[in-house]
This record gives structure tokens, C-alpha cells and sequence, in this order.
């Protein structure tokens, strides 16, 4: 774990730097071989849907957030989805969330029929700012989703205060937050219905995937019938050992479960959770570092009230010093992938013709969406990789014709 010199002094430009001849993707898995031979291991099985290991998977998760039940789901955008009509959401409500999140998360109060009413952020914290959520209040409004933007926890009191004052549910996109914990209590433990992602960038990774976690049993049940096209209690067990099981069609669910093959990789990817966490930690702490002192360039607040899951490294680039998008591009060519998280959700096309909301209307998200930037941030990534990212960015800011 040496650091190069170099690496010690990133306010200064270094010339002849050697450009990296391999691509530093961002966002990279981190799969070990526990997880290979577990894939294998239910390949060999010959039971490839869910099974005994998504069982497995689902109560090792429910237990390490703290949850009574867990319920595996095939993506973070379904375990939304599934929330949302669990709770009876649907045409005529509103839902209050933030612009500053992935389109899933609009998209997920649209399939129900209902219409996303967005409030600005904290600038700091990039999380919804709650005092903004009590004035967008209205008969109609059911329910909140929080987003813990880049793994940063809400302030869920001060959300959960609002939430039980005004008679409404809370569900949390937690799609950055394994990990994470407001005021002692992880995540997926707070809420009525928390939603997590184990999509390939994601800090757990089943390829695609994701659960719910609640700790109401009646929820847990309409969840996992929701999940697997309504049938009865159990019907994942119709063609196991126990013999047929006769089951009942009770709604017209969806065809949202998790299978065994994406639950292999999950259950050892949810052990090494809190390792990868301390590694993530480490490289958080280099760049901020390298980047503190470096014109141009703002990097992401220190937590406090919690456990940050350091999912993404998000900087903040002066457009005075360097254009973000041009940073982008010079980056890339210098073999440094990154991401933008987010694009206000306000900004793009659809939502803007269905929402009506003009540019101006969340400035707190538009200053932040002009200028953010993500760098490769993984538990695979070597104090190499990040002094090459940290030299590659710290070259392209002292750029004089970007
Ligand atoms: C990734 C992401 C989602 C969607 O997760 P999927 O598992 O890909 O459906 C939802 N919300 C946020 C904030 C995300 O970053």
C-alpha cells in the first residue's frame, strides 16, 4: 500500500506523467471467487429461479440492515414499484421526491398512476431538503421517497417527523445505501419500506437485482405475492420436493422475483459489504486529500449523524476554471471513466413535458447537476488506479485552453 510521490502533491501539475494504458472503468464489480463457486455450485443444482439460496440471501440481508423481512426483487426500480402499489398508491396521488435521483425513481410513481411532485435539495448534503417537503404537502400527497444521494443517509427524523405529523408513508431509495446508517440505525431498519439496488455499479452486486425491507409481516406477504405474478403464499416451492402445491392466483401481480443464480452472488457479496466499506472509505479519504486543495474543484462534504456508504465520489467542478462535460471527455482520454449523478430529473424531456416544471424551478439541483462530476470509485481499484485518477484530474484542471 505505497503511495507514489507524486501522488503526495496533487496541487501540482507534473508534466511528463505517463498517460494510463488500461481504462479505469467506473464503477467496477468487485466479485471474488467465493461468489464464483457459489454461481457454479447452483448451476450444478439444477435449481436456477428462486429458491433456497434467495431465502438464504433474503434473510442474511434482513438481518444485517436490522429489518424483520427481506424480500428479493430484480431490480431497485421493481422493490420501488412493488412499494408503491403495496401501499396502495395509485391515479389521483401525489408522491413528494427529489429531482436529484436516477429516473427510476419518477418513473416508478408514473407506472402507478400517480404524479411525483419534486422539492429541492440541500446543496450541501444533495439529499432532499426537508424543509421543503412540508410546503409541497397537499390532500393528495401519500407518500415521500427520500433518495440517500452517493450513500449519504437523509435526515430520516426530520423526514420521519413530517412523514407520521401529516399521515404519510415513507419509502427510501436506498439504491446507494447498503451500508449506510442515520444516527445508529442502518438503513432499511427505519422506514416502513426501504428499497436497494444490486445493479453492476452498484456497492452490492447481483448483476441485476434488489430488496425490500420492512418490518411490517402483511407488507412483507402483498410484497411477495406482488413479486411473483400473485400467486399464493409460497408458490415458489410448487416444483420442489415438497410435491406440487396447489396455489391460488389472488391479483394480477408481476414478474419481479429474484433468482438463485443473482442470490449466489449476493450472499458473499452482503459479507464483504462492511470490508469493501472500509476500502471505499480509504480511496474516499485519498482523493479528498489529493482534491481539497485544488482550484476548481469541490469535494463532498464530511458525514456527520451517520454512516456514509461512500457509493459514489462526487466532486463539484468551478464551470469558471473547467467545463465538466469537457472534463469528462479529457478524462477519457486519459483512460479515467466517470459518471454524472445526476442530471436534475426536472431537465430531461419527458418529465418536463409531463411535470411542466421549467429550468429555474430547484436551483439547489440544477447548480448541482451542471457541475458534478463521479470518479471511479470501487473496492478493485488500487492506490495505483487512484493516484492515476488523482494525477489525471488534477493534470485536466490546470488545462488552460478548456
Ligand atoms: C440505480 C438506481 C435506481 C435503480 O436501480 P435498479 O436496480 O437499476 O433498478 C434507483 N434509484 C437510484 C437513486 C439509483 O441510483
Amino acid at each position: 500500500m505505497s503511495s507514489t510521490p507524486r501522488s503526495d502533491a496533487p496541487g501540482h501539475a507534473e508534466p511528463a506523467r505517463a498517460p494510463r494504458s488500461s481504462f479505469v472503468v467506473f464503477g467496477q464489480p468487485d466479485i471474488g471467487e467465493e461468489e464464483i463457486a457459489e454461481v457454479v455450485d447452483t448451476l450444478r443444482s439444477g435449481w436456477l429461479g428462486t429458491g433456497p439460496k434467495t431465502k438464504r440471501f433474503e434473510a442474511e440481508f434482513a438481518d444485517y440492515v436490522g429489518a424483520r423481512h427481506a424480500i428479493g426483487v430484480n431490480s431497485c426500480t421493481a422493490a420501488l414499484h412493488l412499494s408503491l402499489l403495496a401501499l396502495g398508491v395509485g391515479p389521483g396521488d401525489e408522491v413528494i421526491t427529489t429531482p436529484m435521483t436516477f429516473a427510476a425513481t419518477l418513473n416508478v410513481i408514473l407506472h402507478v398512476g400517480a404524479r411525483p411532485v419534486l422539492v429541492d435539495i440541500d446543496p450541501l448534503t444533495q439529499n432532499i431538503d426537508p424543509e421543503n417537503i412540508e410546503s409541497a404537502i397537499t390532500a393528495r400527497t401519500r407518500a415521500i421517497i427520500p433518495v440517500h444521494m452517493a450513500g449519504r443517509p437523509c435526515d430520516m427524523d426530520a423526514i420521519g417527523d413530517i412523514a407520521a405529523r401529516r399521515g404519510l408513508a415513507v419509502i427510501e431509495d436506498a439504491a446507494h445505501a447498503i451500508g449506510a446508517s442515520w444516527r445508529g440505525r442502518k438503513i432499511g431498519s427505519i422506514s416502513p419500506l426501504t428499497a436497494f439496488s444490486f445493479y453492476v455499479t452498484k456497492n452490492l452486486v447481483t448483476g441485476e437485482g434488489g430488496m425490500v425491507t420492512t418490518d411490517d409481516d402483511a407488507l412483507a406477504e402483498d410484497l411477495r405475492v406482488r413479486s411473483l405474478h400473485g400467486l399464493s403464499r409460497d408458490a415458489w416451492k410448487r416444483y420442489t420436493d415438497a410435491g406440487f402445491q396447489p396455489y391460488d392466483v389472488v391479483m394480477p401481480g408481476w414478474k419481479y422475483n429474484l433468482t438463485d443464480i443473482q442470490s449466489s452472488l449476493g450472499i458473499h457479496q452482503l459479507h464483504r459489504v462492511e470490508q469493501n466499506l472500509v476500502r471505499r472509505t480509504e480511496i474516499w479519504q485519498r482523493y479528498t486529500a489529493a482534491f481539497e486543495g485544488l482550484s476548481g474543484i469541490a469535494v463532498p462534504l464530511s458525514v456527520e449523524d451517520g454512516v456514509h456508504a461512500r457509493h459514489l465520489y462526487s466532486v463539484l467542478v468551478d464551470p469558471l476554471v473547467q467545463k465538466r462535460d469537457a472534463l469528462m471527455q479529457d478524462l477519457r482520454q486519459r483512460n479515467v471513466g466517470t459518471g454524472v449523478h445526476f442530471v436534475a430529473a426536472h431537465l430531461y424531456s419527458y418529465f418536463r413535458s409531463v411535470l411542466g416544471y421549467e429550468r429555474g424551478a430547484f436551483p439547489h439541483a440544477e447548480f448541482i447537476s451542471d457541475r458534478t462530476i463521479s470518479l471511479p470509485l470501487s473496492s478493485k481499484l488500487t492506490d495505483g488506479d487512484v493516484d492515476d485518477v488523482i494525477g489525471a484530474v488534477s493534470e485536466a484542471m490546470s488545462r488552460k485552453d478548456g
